[in-house]
Parts: structure tokens; sequence; C-alpha cells
């Protein structure tokens, strides 16, 4: 204390306190929120206050988690016959309630990868098709530690859902109906997708490809945010050689579609994304220290987080 007078000490309380219950104590990466970028599209009420959900394509639905700070987006992409969800996010809620909300069509899973941000609901799910690389296979019984971090002081802004058990928080196993393979296609009724491998972030990275009407979704290859590319099982070779591949697709694209933060961007950042990291690649980029043992380079719009050289 320094001697104020109880009545200035009450006065100076009285004034403070407004002003600290106004702020608290937000997470640094949840003070852009709401991004900018969603006002322009269309927003589908659910009940889950977890969930934000857009209506970004005709029977495209981006189901997005705004209070973890990976900022995860799925995608349940419907045909006539049945339904397909990109990805079922960290399982912190109900995700599978999410789609069966939006359609009352068969929900039939693929993950863009097997990472725990991306698979958390397919315990949830019937059929669940799985690339068919070790990786995949390692990672479907699941796993605590990396779910955990998820949850660590910091990483969620806002409510976690009621009865959500933070401590018990893990990623539950789930059992992979079938295996996929690059090129593969599965029809949907009138909607086509077609399996493109882009392994690189992970080995069993891929993305899908609405030819007919230029949708094509690139998991975590590309989303419009520092894209992780330091973990011991990323491939900086194979991302290349995968990104490479997207670009030369440009031509048929209409939106980009990446699984974080934001879920659209125009076709011209998959060139983009070829030029600014083939510029890290060949030294011309300065790399700014991130967290110990990365670090951050920044070409343009895009972001590379990467382990220290
Ligand atoms: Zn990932």
């Amino acid at each position: 204390m320094d001697g104020m007078s109880p009545v200035r000490q009450f006065l100076c309380a009285a004034l403070l306190t407004p002003v600290l219950f106004a702020q608290p104590d937000i997470p640094a990466w949840c003070r852009p929120l709401p991004r900018a970028e969603y006002q322009g599209l269309e927003r589908v009420p659910v009940k889950d206050p977890w969930f934000e959900v857009y209506r970004v394509a005709p029977g495209v639905s981006a189901i997005y988690e705004p209070h973890q700070s990976e900022e995860t987006i799925s995608y349940l992409i419907a045909g006539r016959k049945q339904a397909l969800l990109f990805d079922t996010g960290m399982g912190i809620s109900d995700i599978r309630r999410i789609a069966n909300g939006l359609t009352r069509l068969p929900v039939v899973v693929l993950n863009s990868h097997t990472h725990n941000d991306h698979v958390g609901g397919n315990w949830q799910f019937d059929t669940i098709y799985g690339m068919d690389t070790a990786f995949t296979r390692a990672n479907a019984p699941g796993s605590r530690d990396a779910a955990q971090a998820e949850v660590a002081p910091g990483e969620i802004c806002g409510k976690l859902p009621p009865g959500f058990d933070r401590k018990a928080y893990a990623t539950r196993p789930w059992k992979i109906t079938a295996f996929k393979h690059d090129g593969d296609r599965i029809d949907l009724g009138g909607r086509s997708l077609e399996i493109i491998a882009t392994p690189g972030h992970t080995p069993d990275a891929i993305c899908l490809f609405d030819r007919d009407h230029g949708l094509l979704f690139t998991g975590d290859t590309y989303y419009p945010a520092p894209i992780w590319l330091f973990r011991p099982e990323t491939d900086l070779k194979a991302y290349h050689a995968s990104i490479r591949r997207l670009a030369a697709l440009a031509p048929h694209v209409r939106m980009v579609l990446g699984a974080h933060n934001v879920p659209v961007a125009p076709p011209t950042v998959l060139p983009n994304l070829v030029s600014a990291f083939e510029a890290v690649r060949a030294g011309k980029v300065s790399a700014a220290p991130d967290s110990p043992g990365k670090v951050l380079y920044t070409v343009g719009d895009f972001r590379f987080l990467m382990q220290s050289p």
C-alpha cells in the first residue's frame, strides 16, 4: 500500500474496477476476432455457441471453431445422395449434431490430414475414410498430449461448452472404414470430389477438388495464417511438389477453402503460394525468431512457421 487515505483508496477502486472488468485478459490471438472476412459470408444459425457455420457455396458449409486458438474450419459438402464432412474439428463440442442439423443425408468423414485439430469428432461417425499411410494408421488410436496442449491457458477465447471436462480432454480413437488413394473420386450424387494427395505438412495431407464447381479444399496445405511446416512429420520437398501441383490447377479453381482462420480465398493464392515458398527456400527471406526452435518467414500475405535453420 502507498499510504493513500481509505476514501481515496475506495474512489480509486471504484474507478478502476469497471476498467478491469471491461478488459479481461484476452489472448493475443483472439483480439482480431471476429475477423472482417466473415462479414461478407452467409451465416447459418446453429444452437451450439462453440461453432459458427457459414454457407460458402451451394451445398457447402464451413464449420468454424472461433473459441480455440487453432480456429479450425471443417467443411460439410452435400450432394444429392450423401454428404462428406471434410474434417471433424477439435472434438471439444458435438460436430455430429451440427452436421445432422445441416443435412438429412448420410454423412461420411474424410480428413484433410490426421493432426488432432482435424480429427476430434471422427469417433462420432460410422464411415471414416483414411489415406493409406502409416501416419494415418498411427494417429487413428487417438492421443491425449496434443489435445491437452490445445486447452492450455491462453488457447481458449470465450467459453468452453458446458460439461466439457478440460482435464479429461483427449482425441478419441476412430476406426478407418476404407482406405483412399490419390486420384480416387467420391460420388456424393450430382457432386464428385477428387482426392489430391498433397503430402508435405503431413504424409497424409490431401486436398479435395470439386472440379465441376471449381472448389478446392486445401486443408493445412494452404490457409490464410502462418502455415505450420516445422513438425517432424513435415517434408518440405514434398510440400513444394504438392503446392506446385495445386498451382497448376488454379485455372480451374474458383474458390480455395482452407482449414484455419478464414474459409474463402481466391485461386491466385495458389501460384503466389509457390512463389512465396520458393523465395523462402532460396534464402531470399529473412527469418524472424518465433517460439524456441522456430522461425517465421513472411512473404507478402504468406507466412511460414518453420524450424530454425
Ligand atoms: Zn495440421
